[in-house]
């Protein structure tokens, strides 16, 4: 999760699912070719731009199941940088905030004493191959995809404020 960087490497656009990346070798910008990298576990970090990992926490939720528990995600969903998803583990929130501790440079200033999560975090299939509303039962990014999908799962969903 913070490693060190490499020189003369063109990395403004990383897409995902990449296995090899173009590395501009050479002394100068006048002499520099660009040559393909084969990405591996042991390389990988140093051409993930922004860290990806760095740059949100998931928090566990419990399952939605009634009106009143999708209005409450409703809720949360609506502020800024919160998005919810259900994957074979269930429900979570996710919230894109980068972490304090990561450097301009892509390290981490707490690397020694980085948290448990953050040593474990395996760089074998991570967010560098994949983005996070890939493979997930449900992904919702905003207020309007929740909603619409409410209303597909509950006949009731656009009279649930008026009273019987
Ligand atoms: S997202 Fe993956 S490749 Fe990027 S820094 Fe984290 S572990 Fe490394
Ligand atoms: S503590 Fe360090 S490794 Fe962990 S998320 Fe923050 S910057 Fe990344």
């Amino acid at each position: 999760m913070s490693r060190p960087k490499q020189d003369f490497i063109d990395i403004a656009q990383v897409p995902t699912r990449v296995k090899t990346i173009a590395v501009k070798v050479g002394r100068d910008s006048a002499n520099q070719k660009k040559k393909p990298v084969k990405i591996t576990t042991d390389n990988k970090c140093s051409f993930c731009t922004g860290s990806k990992c760095c740059q949100y926490i998931t928090s566990s939720i419990d399952s939605p199941r009634s009106i009143r528990d999708y209005d409450f995600l409703l809720w949360q969903i609506s502020h800024r940088n919160i998005h919810i998803f259900k994957d074979k583990g269930g429900w979570y929130l996710i919230v894109y905030q980068q972490c304090e501790h990561l450097e301009s440079t892509g390290r981490c200033s707490i690397y020694e004493k980085r948290p448990f999560i953050c040593r474990e975090h395996d760089n074998k299939e991570c967010e560098f191959n994949a983005r996070h509303d890939e493979g997930c039962d449900l992904y919702f990014r905003d207020y309007h995809s929740l909603d619409q999908y409410c209303r597909g799962k509950f006949k009731s969903w656009d009279n649930r404020f008026s009273k019987n």
